[in-house]
């Protein structure tokens, strides 16, 4: 064997990329910035989904009464997840499945959100952070509201504020350095902007009415009655979501980076979903999950750990053969293959020390194979089995999709966690594989749009040809 076949290669996936690919992978992202720039909520991101399924044929289950090969199907649970099926060849042979989440961490509001700071002679509304920040990243930037509230009369409301140019934007203030020395600098960073420091101005004309006591904010209600129909108990049952405002965009002269707000995971979500979309003839049933609440420990139901996995697969089966009872279920599980689609850390040329770089991943090098996620020790940990690893390998070999390998942090250094685990529960082979980010989880993550490209390859060369 030649010298040069035996080292392991590392390369960067640019190297070589031919006219015609330049043009599909500038291409893919210009849909990519647009759907990131539209869906800035779990609500936003599966409705957006849904409509380009629609567009491509998909059809809704209440609409399918029974499938054949081809079929193309969606199912949407409360709005929040969602799977998209393609059937091909027996579900009884197991399914090919690639689970993405469409939830990024965010500042929710409150339930009693509204309040007048009357020193400052301001408005604001109480927020409580969703999933990991760093609180003080939050501060001094516009941002937009998005969200939907349920009226007292039962009516449904969605609101977005802050996109549009005509759009106002609101913010958190954060402390000036003249009078920070003394007090805020002597913090530790996590404790820099504390939680209940993320209040988000909204406003600060008092009202006409002099008699009332808090003038400001019952201004801002006042408005928000007539512009919404809305009175201050709705806010009880509303789920509003403060997130940068603005548009994703290119990144550097050479545009070659995308720059966003929720790309953890919508990246995964908007490639595994356009991968599905663009399978053509699936040597297997496949199926796409894009689920909720992943950021904060996949709990409740229109998570990975909620029963809805189950529900559709039962009922692919039902449609397909008939049946769908526990056994035939599991069995389909057992031999069925998975794809857990999330994003791992990229190389940060700032903060180089906490990565082992031999096994760190790199923006520009392609889809990052996690082997296993967790923390020290690998507690916590889904750890993919070197069979299904090798065969993984061998599939993004065979069709030439630009791979690396990648662990999140130095060993004893952070570390985290996927949908992964609990799609394992049901005996089914699954592996971490998704792009890697600069900044993740912060209000402008940046990944590469040769790996966006590459990782809706892998997406689709899975789901199409994994057997
Ligand atoms: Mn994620
Ligand atoms: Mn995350």
């Amino acid at each position: 064997m030649a010298r040069k076949d035996i080292k392991m290669k590392v390369k960067c996936a640019w190297e070589g990329v031919k006219r015609q690919e330049m043009r599909n992978i500038m291409e893919f992202a210009k849909g990519y910035r647009k759907f990131l720039s539209i869906a800035k909520t779990e609500r936003e991101a599966i409705a957006e989904i849904k409509k380009i399924a629609e567009e491509k044929g998909f059809l809704p289950r209440e609409k399918v009464k029974k499938v054949r090969k081809g079929s193309k199907i969606y199912w949407i649970n409360r709005e929040k997840c969602m799977a998209l099926a393609v059937i091909g060849g027996n579900v009884m042979d197991g399914l090919n499945i690639v689970a993405a989440h469409v939830d990024s961490p965010r500042l929710d509001l409150k339930q009693k959100p509204v309040y007048e700071d009357k020193d400052a002679c301001v408005a604001l509304f109480k927020t409580h952070y969703y999933g990991g920040i760093k609180k003080y990243q939050w501060v001094n930037i516009p941002l937009a509201i998005h969200g939907r509230i349920i009226r007292k009369d039962g009516s449904v409301l969605d609101i977005v504020v802050g996109e549009s140019d005509d759009d106002p934007v609101f913010t958190i203030t954060d402390l000036l350095p003249h009078l920070a020395r003394e007090t805020q600098n002597k913090r530790t960073l996590p404790e820099g902007v504390k939680g209940e420091e993320l209040n988000v101005l909204i406003g600060h004309v008092p009202s006409d009415d002099e008699d009332e006591k808090e003038r400001v904010k019952t201004r801002i209600l006042e408005l928000l009655n007539e512009k919404y129909g809305i009175v201050e108990e709705d806010f009880v049952s509303a789920e509003i979501e403060v997130v940068p405002a603005g548009k994703a965009r290119d990144v550097g002269f050479d545009k070659s980076m995308i720059g966003g707000y929720g790309q953890d995971d919508r990246i995964c979500a908007y490639t595994s979903a356009m991968a599905i979309m663009d399978v053509k003839n699936p040597i297997r049933t496949c199926v796409v999950f894009l689920f909720d609440k992943e950021e904060i420990g996949s709990e409740s139901n229109t998570s990975a750990q909620s029963s809805f996995i189950e529900d559709v697969i039962a009922d692919i089966i039902d449609m397909s053969v008939g049946g769908g009872d526990y056994l035939t279920l599991r069995r389909v599980f057992t031999k069925s293959a998975a794809i857990s689609a999330d994003v791992n850390a990229a190389v940060n040329p700032n903060y180089k020390d906490v990565h082992e770089l031999m096994n760190a991943a790199k923006i520009g090098h392609g889809i990052v194979i996690t082997k296993f996620t967790g923390r020290g020790g690998k507690y916590s940990a889904n750890d993919a089995h070197a069979e299904y690893v090798g065969k993984i390998r061998k599939l993004f070999n065979d069709h030439g999709i630009a791979w690396q390998v990648g662990e999140l942090g130095k060993v004893d250094i952070g570390g985290g966690g996927t949908v992964a685990k609990y799609l394992a529960r049901y005996n089914m082979d699954i592996i971490d594989c998704g792009p890697s980010l600069i900044s993740m989880h912060s209000p402008f993550e940046i990944t590469s749009k040769v790996d966006l490209y590459h990782s809706y390859l892998a997406y689709r060369t899975f789901l199409e040809k994994f057997k």
